[in-house]
């Protein structure tokens, strides 16, 4: 049997590669050697929701208290949480496997290599295609400290046995601020550590000093541009000396400093399969890689590491890959969240982009305290950044801390990808009292 596609990597581009290839009349093939679903269902967005879930009931108490109601302290078992979604993720990679074998797709258990440049080996099975797709995504990146071995990523995290009392978590990407948000609302005294000055680089520097401030509020410890040097373990606690020599004892280190390419057992050497300077597959505008019948999707490609993307880009492949004639794969405007508390999320340009591209713009500004929270003592505000094109109105960029924030998101990025002006944000009626509404009636 000769596959017309074969993909290595069960995660979220694979599978819809396979699934919507298969859909197409196509004969296919998928490998994975772990639990189908990928870093998205079994150690990244799906734990993380749900964790971040488990961490929102501390405010909501408080809340609850402000409208009236006596809550004696309820009690939490971390490993309850623990329990209950490895029965949720088990559930969820049989699906996985059900959607596959109900899509005829052939489903290899096994670590996948390169054996050809047509040619996979699955054990001491070697299967033949006419196409490969590969979409193994990535891998915590480790820094090399003394004790490396015990510091923990977000591959360990959702399953530790024990809550610890307080943690370290170094870097101050999507994954240490949810993470860190995460741990700080189930009662651990949470400290980040970043080597530079701000959380979340990339995004609009106004909004994320915003969040870090609401974080703070919320009793997570941000040490900015002051990163450890050594960490050393006992058998008690991780022993951490900072840049300024400043040390500090925990019980826990967790590191989130990025992700590297999942590629170490794929011999792609042995066809000459290129990777950019960061070890990520090198690709063309249609997604293949220098070797003509061998594509790549998802993180392993170094554009944007999100799972919406890598599923958008594996259907684009399909659609795509025997035309001539094709719209390049759209990285403009793509929406995104980041699951902190209060949550972030955001489409678009941010001030600093428009500033550095010497767009001209306007910025329309909100910040104010939510109804929700009016009768507590919390501080917790919602601010939104409305970035529009001075010249022609359109809006440029939306970004929203505060609660659902990527609900609402998710909602105002259709007027952002369909080129809408702030006019016709204007135009429509608020639903009131919403936080929401502040997005349509920002003067
Ligand atoms: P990010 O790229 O988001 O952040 C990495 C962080 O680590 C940055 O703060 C960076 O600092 C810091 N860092 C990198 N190298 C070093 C180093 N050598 N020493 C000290 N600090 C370092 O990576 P994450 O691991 O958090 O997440 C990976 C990707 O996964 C994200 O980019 C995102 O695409 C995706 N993701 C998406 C989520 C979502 O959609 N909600 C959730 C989680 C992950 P600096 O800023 O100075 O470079």
């Amino acid at each position: 049997m000769v596959y017309d596609f074969f993909i290595i990597g069960g995660g979220s581009g694979g599978v819809r590669a396979a699934r919507y290839a298969s859909s197409q009349g196509y004969k296919v093939a998928l490998a994975e050697a772990y639990d189908l679903g990928g870093t998205c269902v079994n150690r990244g967005c799906i734990p993380k929701k749900l964790y971040s879930y488990a961490s929102s009931f501390h405010d909501e108490i408080n809340i609850m208290k402000s409208f009236g109601y006596t809550v004696s302290t309820p009690k939490f078992s971390w490993m309850k949480l623990v329990k209950a979604k490895k029965k949720e993720l088990k559930r969820l990679n049989n699906i996985y496997e059900k959607l596959l074998s109900e899509s005829n797709v052939k489903l290899f258990k096994g670590y996948a290599s390169i054996f050809d440049k047509d040619k996979v080996s699955v054990g001491n099975k070697i299967l033949s295609a006419k196409k490969i797709i590969i979409a193994v995504g990535t891998t915590p990146k480790k820094i090399q400290f003394e004790c490396s071995k015990s510091i923990i990523t977000s591959d360990d995290v959702f399953d530790l046995q024990v809550l610890p009392k307080n943690i370290l978590i170094l870097g101050g990407g999507y994954i240490a601020i949810e993470l860190a948000s995460i741990f700080n609302g189930l009662g651990v005294n949470t400290t980040i550590s970043l080597r530079g000055n701000s959380i979340l680089n990339g995004f609009d520097k106004e909004v994320t000093l915003f969040l870090e401030n609401q974080m703070k509020l919320k009793g997570v410890k941000i040490i900015n541009k002051n990163f450890p040097e050594k960490i050393t373990r006992n058998k008690d606690y991780f022993n951490v000396i900072y840049k300024n020599n400043c040390k500090n004892k925990y019980d826990l280190v967790l590191e989130a400093v990025g992700r590297v390419p999942n590629l170490e057992k794929l011999n792609l050497h042995k066809i000459g399969i290129k990777q950019n300077d960061r070890g990520f597959i090198k690709v063309d505008k249609m997604f293949r890689t220098n070797v003509k019948n061998i594509f790549a999707v998802g993180d392993i490609i170094d554009k944007v590491q999100l799972t919406p993307v890598a599923i958008a880009e594996a259907v684009w492949l399909i659609d795509n890959h025997n035309k001539k004639n094709f719209k390049n794969f759209d990285y403009k405007n793509i929406p995104t969240a980041v699951f902190s508390n209060p949550n972030f999320a955001s489409i678009g340009l941010s001030e600093n982009d428009a500033k550095k591209k010497k767009i001209s713009y306007k910025v329309f500004r909100s910040e104010f305290r939510p109804l929700k929270h009016s009768l507590s003592k919390s501080k917790e505000k919602v601010f939104i950044k409305i970035i529009i094109n001075s010249i022609n109105q359109k809006i440029l960029g939306i970004h929203y801390v505060g609660e659902n924030a990527a609900e609402i998101i998710q909602g105002f990025s259709v007027a952002v990808v369909n080129g809408l002006t702030k006019h016709q944000l204007d135009k429509t009626i608020g639903i009131h009292p919403t936080s929401a509404e502040e997005l349509v009636t920002m003067k």
